[in-house]
């Protein structure tokens, strides 16, 4: 049994302390906030084995500088002068092409499979989450855009997915809740959803079960090291010995990698979403608006809207109102028979995505401390992810075979 401190309770944090106390080990989650309201929590709620294409991808950094002289637009890069951005941008560089697209694709899929397995296993204890396999209903207005959907949709038939094909006029047999705009879909029926709060609140209580210490407002400032390992955490509050130390701190991941002398490639991907509660008349499956790249997920009867993602900084925390407008336009073009507002600031919620270069999480032992492991850089698929990384991490922390063998995580 092995004394493991968690750095970051969101959800890759969680779900590994999870599979790490479940396997008998004295687990200590360490959060600097009070775990109610990160990046874990307002998101689209989607498990998508559907998105095996990284984002970092060919096409990618020409799309991405047409969008940047668009205010409205779904992906933004801050410009300003910072070694931090530079370097990742060269390294997303590096990744964006055909290569990388393929060595990821299958790595992706296999983990994100492995996550919605265990999801179900979660779910047949106690579905309070509801978690839902209704596939994901990609929808798009323009040819051009609709060429690249299908082109995806093909890679991902061709790696064993399961896919379906929607002409304009045969949306309405697929989507029946709410008519849409839109001149084709495709439905990826790989994917589920559910509700991110209530699935933190489930694993919240399990892991107390589970004799899990969660130490809220306990931010990690220092560690002591000696002879390539950690000894101890210092927190705000205390200095604990350690056996095992996993950093899962999201985008803050390289500022406490730095206090270790690690460098980390991570950068918030700042990303927003509104919640309209008790809603009637909605769509009844998950989809993506695809030209506008907003996801629209039935959570109950609650309907949550999300998109934009603008790489910034972690002090970037100020409500982008032309970012709100851009979903909330996508929206109304996408449902004719939908009138929704910009929401007001005190309704909108947003987050930051941990984005690495590579668009690939980082979930290894790290080279020169020997008892560090690192699960991080989840980018657009923490949720997703989340139950597989735990997995991985647990079984890396006990030097077990991994269940998703792949050197590129
Ligand atoms: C609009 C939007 C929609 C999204 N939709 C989806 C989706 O549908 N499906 C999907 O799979 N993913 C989605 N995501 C992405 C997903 O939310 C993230 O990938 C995921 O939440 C990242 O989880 P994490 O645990 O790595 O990081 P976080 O949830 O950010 O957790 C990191 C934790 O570390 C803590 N921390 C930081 N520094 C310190 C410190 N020094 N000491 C102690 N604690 C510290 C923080 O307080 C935080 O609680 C979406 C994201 C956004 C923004």
């Amino acid at each position: 049994m092995k004394n493991c401190i968690i750095i970051g309770g969101g959800i890759i944090g969680l779900c590994s302390a999870y599979y790490l106390a479940k396997e008998g080990h004295q687990v200590t989650v360490l959060d600097k906030s009070d775990m109610s309201d990160g990046c874990s929590y307002g998101n689209a709620g989607m498990i998508v084995p559907s998105h095996v294409i990284p984002l970092a991808q060919p096409g990618m950094i020409a799309q991405g500088i047409k969008w940047m002289f668009d205010s409205t637009s779904p992906f933004y890069v801050k410009p300003r002068l910072d070694r931090e951005l530079i370097n990742w941008g060269l390294k997303f560089y590096k990744h964006a092409n055909q290569s990388h697209v393929e060595k990821a694709m299958p790595a992706l899929r296999d983990l994100s499979l492995l996550s919605k397995e265990l999801y179900k296993e979660f779910a047949k204890e106690n579905n309070s989450f509801l978690y839902q396999e209704k596939g994901l209903l990609m929808l798009y207005k323009s040819d051009a855009v609709g060429e690249d959907i299908l082109h995806e949709a093909k890679a991902a038939e061709n790696l064993g997915l399961e896919v379906s094909y929607y002409s304009k006029e045969e949306i309405p047999s697929v989507e029946k809740g709410l008519n849409t705009n839109a001149t084709g879909a495709v439905l990826y029926h790989s994917d589920a959803h559910l509700y991110p709060q209530k699935f933190l609140a489930f694993i919240k209580s399990e892991l107390e079960k589970l004799g899990v210490s969660i130490q809220l407002n306990s931010l990690v400032k220092d560690f002591e090291v000696s002879q390539g390992k950690i000894d101890t955490v210092i927190t705000t509050k205390e200095k604990i010995a350690a056996d095992e130390v996993i950093l899962c701190s999201g985008s803050w991941s390289p500022e406490i990698a730095k206090k270790l002398k690690l460098k980390l490639s991570i950068l918030p991907g700042k990303g927003y979403s509104f919640s309209l509660k008790n809603f009637k008349g909605g769509p009844t499956i998950p989809s993506i608006l695809c030209e506008g790249k907003v996801a629209v997920t039935p959570m109950g009867n609650d309907l949550r809207f999300g998109g934009t993602m603008e790489i910034t900084h972690n002090n970037d925390t100020k409500i982008n109102k032309n970012r709100l407008k851009g979903i909330v336009n996508s929206i109304n073009e996408f449902y004719p028979d939908l009138d929704i507002q910009i929401p007001e600031e005190k309704d909108t919620w947003f987050g930051f995505r941990p984005c690495t270069p590579s668009g690939l999480p980082i979930i290894s032992r790290n080279e020169k401390l020997k008892n560090l492991v690192i699960a991080s850089g989840h980018a657009m698929m923490g949720l997703s992810l989340a139950p597989a990384t735990g997995k991985l991490v647990q079984e890396i922390v006990e030097g077990k075979k991994l269940s998703v063998s792949n050197q590129l995580f």
